[in-house]
C-alpha cells in the first residue's frame, strides 16, 4: 500500500479541537490491520538506513507508531510524555502547539550523552512539539538524527526550520 493509499484512510474532522483546525484523525487508519501494517512498513523503509540508538516517541499518538517501529528495528523505545506522568527525575521543555501550549518531559537518564535518537510523532504541523522534544534530547547531551512523521502539513511545516532531517510519509 502506497502512502497516497494510506492517506485515503485518514479522516478529516473540521473544527476540532477548535474552530479553524482540520484535524487529521488516524483512528480510522490504524483500526484496519492492512493499513496499520502499511504505515509501519513504509516508516521502516524511510529510516532503515539511518544510524540511531533509540526511537523517542512523543505522547500520545507518537507511541502508536514508535512502539511497533522500535520493535521491528530492534531499537530501544524512549517515552516523551506530558507533564507529571513519568515517575523518576525528568528534564522538561515548554512548547506551543497549533492549538494551545504545553510542556514535555523525559527521564533525564533515558538517553546517555552522545547517543543518537530518532524522534517520532503522528503529525508535523508548526514543529513546536518536535522542537520541544528535540530540546529534551539536547538537555541530556543526545543527538537528534531526524524526525519521522506519518503526516506533514506542508503549509505549516515549511516555516518550522527544524535543525534536523524530517522524514514524512505523506505531505499534505
Ligand atoms: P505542531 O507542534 O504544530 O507541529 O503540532 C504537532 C502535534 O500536534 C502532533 O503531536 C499532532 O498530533 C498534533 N496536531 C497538530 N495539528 C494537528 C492536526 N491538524 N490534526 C491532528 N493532530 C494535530
Amino acid at each position: 500500500m502506497t502512502p497516497e493509499e494510506i492517506l485515503t484512510h485518514i479522516r478529516n474532522i473540521p473544527n476540532f479541537p477548535k474552530q479553524g483546525i482540520l484535524f487529521k484523525d488516524i483512528t480510522t487508519a490504524i483500526q484496519k490491520p492492512e493499513v496499520f501494517h502499511a504505515i509501519i512498513d513504509n516508516m521502516y523503509d524511510k529510516v532503515k538506513n539511518l544510524e540511531f540508538d533509540y526511537i523517542a516517541a512523543i505522547e500520545s499518538r507518537g507511541y502508536l507508531f514508535g512502539a511497533p517501529l522500535a520493535y521491528k528495528m530492534n531499537k530501544g523505545l524512549v517515552l516523551i510524555r506530558k507533564p507529571g506522568k513519568l515517575p523518576a527525575k525528568v528534564v522538561r521543555q515548554e512548547y506551543s502547539l497549533e492549538y494551545g501550549t504545553d510542556a514535555l518531559e523525559m527521564h533525564e537518564d533515558a538517553i546517555a550523552r552522545g547517543q543518537k535518537v530518532l524522534l517520532i510523532d503522528d503529525l508535523l504541523a508548526t514543529g513546536g512539539t518536535v522542537k520541544a522534544a528535540a530540546g529534551l534530547i539536547d538537555q541530556v547531551g543526545g543527538k537528534v538524527t531526524g524526525g519521522l512523521f506519518l503526516l506533514e502539513l506542508k503549509a505549516l511545516s515549511s516555516q518550522a526550520n527544524l535543525p534536523f532531517s524530517v522524514y514524512s510519509l505523506i505531505k499534505c
